[in-house]
């Protein structure tokens, strides 16, 4: 249930629902708006009685929220959500790319791709410390060394960092050495993950699971923020599917119906959903024209030397090029680069 407040309503008055939601032994979420604040509502298994709230000073309206995700949902919350970060907004007037090597793989290459990334204006570096391989003889990633390593970049570079959480035990260390915590499309069901995600105080990026339907992926997105992290940025990084001429295959028609679904911003990443990066920039720029809120693209400074994922990584020329595309493309979507 969602129960909207009168434009003046005081802050008392939004106190006094509050304490009656968890007199409910329910979970209130209060969400200021622009005009208004609204108070969701989660935690019942069954029906609310809405005139608990309709007669109490300064409520609007309580309104019943159909689907299974709530906060997640647009019933709940109407405009897109915006995040913001001292390196700029992610949110529906910008189109944010996030760049890095697939792995830090070492100090010397995450310092030179922060730095190049920074001189091209691009302001979020995501590489993975900890990498969830398919097999347990690949390269798992430096972990807690290659934390320190980003944080190092960003110390020297100001860049935000994206990095990977596999697992519980690290999320006290990936929380302080990001900016956004990513979760993994083969973490994406694992509830006690997003549940202690949805304790930490950093924005959430949340990878489509490899065969999750788009309400699977808001009911995940709905854990984060049932814990009480608000700051969820969905990312599409391809399906499975019968096709094999591609790594995965890119769903960008989920977009759309995600944007109409919920108010929560929606990243692609073409460097999973093809496997190729010749086929990268196509795909990036028709996330751009899809509607998506931002890319994810895995770049390297030597892709034919990286241990893992070089095939779909763009060299630097490569994230040059496409970003000036991009740029030129952005104002024609009602959004600038950032
Ligand atoms: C990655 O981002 O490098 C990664 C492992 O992605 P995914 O979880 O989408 O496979
Ligand atoms: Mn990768």
């Amino acid at each position: 249930m969602l129960v909207v407040m009168q434009s003046h309503a005081a802050d008392s008055e939004i106190a006094r629902v509050v304490e009656v939601i968890k007199g409910q032994g329910l979970s209130p979420h209060v969400m200021p708006g622009a005009t208004r604040t609204a108070i969701g509502i989660t935690g019942n298994t069954g029906a609310v009685d809405k005139s608990l709230f309709e007669v109490l000073p300064g409520v609007d309206e309580a309104i019943r929220v159909t689907k299974p995700y709530k906060l997640a949902s647009r019933e709940m919350h109407h405009d897109d959500t915006s995040i913001p970060f001292t390196q700029g907004t992610i949110g529906p007037k910008t189109f944010t790319v996030v760049a890095g090597p697939c792995s830090v793989e070492n100090e010397s290459m995450v310092l030179k791709t922060a730095e190049f990334l920074v001189s091209v204006g691009v302001k979020f570096l995501r590489a993975g410390a900890f990498k969830p391989r398919t097999s347990p003889y690949a390269f798992q990633g430096m972990g807690l060394e290659g934390l320190k390593i980003l944080a190092k970049a960003r110390e020297r570079t100001g860049i935000a960092i994206v990095t990977e959480l596999m697992d519980t035990e690290h999320a006290s260390a990936v929380e302080e050495a990001s900016d956004i915590i990513q979760i993994g499309t083969r973490n994406m069901q694992n509830f006690s993950l997003l549940k202690r995600v949805g304790k930490c105080r950093k924005p959430v990026l949340l990878k489509r699971g490899m065969s999750a339907t788009l309400e699977d992926w808001l009911m995940a997105a709905e854990y984060v923020m049932a814990g009480g992290n608000y700051q969820v940025i969905l990312c599409e990084r391809g399906v499975r599917t019968f096709s094999d001429h591609s790594r995965n295959t890119l769903d960008l028609g989920v977009i759309p119906p995600a944007k109409s679904l919920s108010h929560l911003p929606i990243f692609v990443d073409p460097s999973h959903g093809t496997g190729k990066r010749s086929y990268v920039p196509a795909m990036s720029l028709a996330s751009l024209a899809a509607g998506a809120d931002g890319i994810l693209i895995e770049a390297h400074p030597d892709p034919d030397k990286a241990m893992s994922d070089g095939a779909q990584s763009l060299d630097f020329p490569g994230v040059e090029k496409l970003l000036g595309r991009l740029k030129e493309l952005a104002p024609a979507f009602g959004r600038t680069l950032s």
